[in-house]
């Protein structure tokens, strides 16, 4: 017992002040570009007086009006507005958009997102092949969560991850009713990741996932079938049931008020700790605590690609599969399952939980009747 919080006590101060020191290596790029919401007009003026008054950098008048009329900016406002027509207020919606556009691609680091999406395509790949052919064991099992961790979490930071691609596009088309281009490619590519192979990028890619799942299993036993100190299986009815209303209600506050609670509370902030803040910081260690007694509370509770990932994963083409041929219906799978997902799958519920294809059932089964795939013909 003692041994299970002082491992839990090191691993996130390690974590933490890791985090906190890889993040200062890497460039800041946060500059949000934030144009009046009511933009002044004043008869008779130019484009570049127009501009000046209300701070709209070049690039985002450009998208609006051409480049061309960017180049000669002495010219009256009301002459460009003239051909094609364009009204001062389809001029402001138009100028709001581009800003909040060209606001997400400032605050991007690309040096950074794209050798993370490479990386995460070899290591989902190297995880999926050990997943198919079985080679996922206890030892194994945490030496990839502790690798994912390090290397998605504390070396890339807490952006990009899959839950920022549904949390922030909600959050954008609501208040600015517009969609970041780059952000719905990534978010199409974790789906897809979802149809291929279930939930790989929450089972060994997402930062947070991997971090609760390594806490999780820091209290299990030397077979990781149980717990040291007692685990919980929340029944999915309610942890689903929390979700969802969490979901709703996150859209609708986003949509009425232009608010992203999840902001101040965002538990994958712990691999920035810089951004945390006192809030943030009770949050991420209460998240964390929480991981040692119930299975990935985040991915089950409250993330929004949990929800939408979890809604896919039916259509999922790679999964666990049970050879009724072969298994005796012992239960080991369903007590060894640190979710009730492979109780659901075993009594052929209907409804079934996400699976974080941990490969645990796979291992503990007697006869070998579990096995990660396609379905066989
Ligand atoms: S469900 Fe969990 S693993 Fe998946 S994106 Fe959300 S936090 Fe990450
Ligand atoms: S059914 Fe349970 S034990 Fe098996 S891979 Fe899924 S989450 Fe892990």
């Amino acid at each position: 017992m003692k041994k299970v919080w002082s491992t839990f006590i090191t691993l996130v101060i390690l974590v933490v002040a890791s985090s906190w020191f890889v993040s200062g290596l890497w460039s800041r790029k946060e500059e949000k570009l934030v144009l009046p919401q009511q933009l002044v007009f004043t008869p008779g003026e130019s484009l570049d007086t127009f501009m000046a008054g209300n701070m709209i950098p070049d690039a985002v008048m450009a998208k609006v009006l051409g480049k061309t009329a960017v180049a000669d900016k002495g010219v009256p406002l009301a002459s460009l507005l003239a051909n094609p027509p364009l009204s001062s207020a389809e001029l402001q919606t138009k100028l709001l958009k581009a800003a909040a556009l060209a606001s997400e691609d400032a605050g991007k680091d690309w040096q950074k997102i794209l050798p993370k999406f490479a990386l995460w395509a070899i290591f989902l790949f190297v995880s999926f092949r050990a997943l198919t052919q079985g080679r996922f064991n206890r030892k194994t099992r945490k030496g990839y969560y502790l690798g994912a961790v390090v290397l998605f979490g504390v070396a890339f930071g807490s952006d990009p991850s899959p839950m920022g691609t549904v949390k922030d596009a909600i959050v954008l088309l609501a208040r600015e009713g517009v969609v970041f281009p780059p952000r719905l490619i990534a978010l199409t590519v974790f789906l897809l990741t979802v149809v291929l192979a279930n939930k790989a990028i929450c089972a060994w890619g997402c930062q947070l996932g991997v971090l609760q799942d390594l806490v999780f299993r820091l209290n299990r036993n030397q077979a990781d079938t149980k717990g040291i100190l007692k685990q919980y299986k929340v029944p999915f009815v309610i942890s689903n049931g929390v979700r969802v209303v969490f979901f709703l209600a996150f859209t609708a506050v986003a949509i009425v008020v232009g608010m992203d609670f999840i902001e101040s509370v965002d538990p994958f902030k712990t691999f920035n700790p810089t951004h945390l803040g006192l809030t943030g910081a009770i949050a991420a260690g209460s998240l964390l605590v929480a991981s040692l007694f119930i299975y990935r509370p985040w991915c089950h509770f409250f993330c929004p690609f949990g929800l939408v990932s979890w809604l896919l994963e039916r259509f999922s083409l790679n999964k666990i599969r049970v050879d009724e041929n072969v298994c005796t219906l012992c239960g080991s799978c369903e007590r060894a399952c640190p979710s009730d997902v492979m109780g659901a799958i075993l009594h052929k519920k209907k409804v079934i939980p996400d699976c974080f294809s941990c490969g645990t059932c796979t291992e503990v089964c007697p006869t070998k009747a579990i096995s990660f795939g396609r379905k066989q013909p």
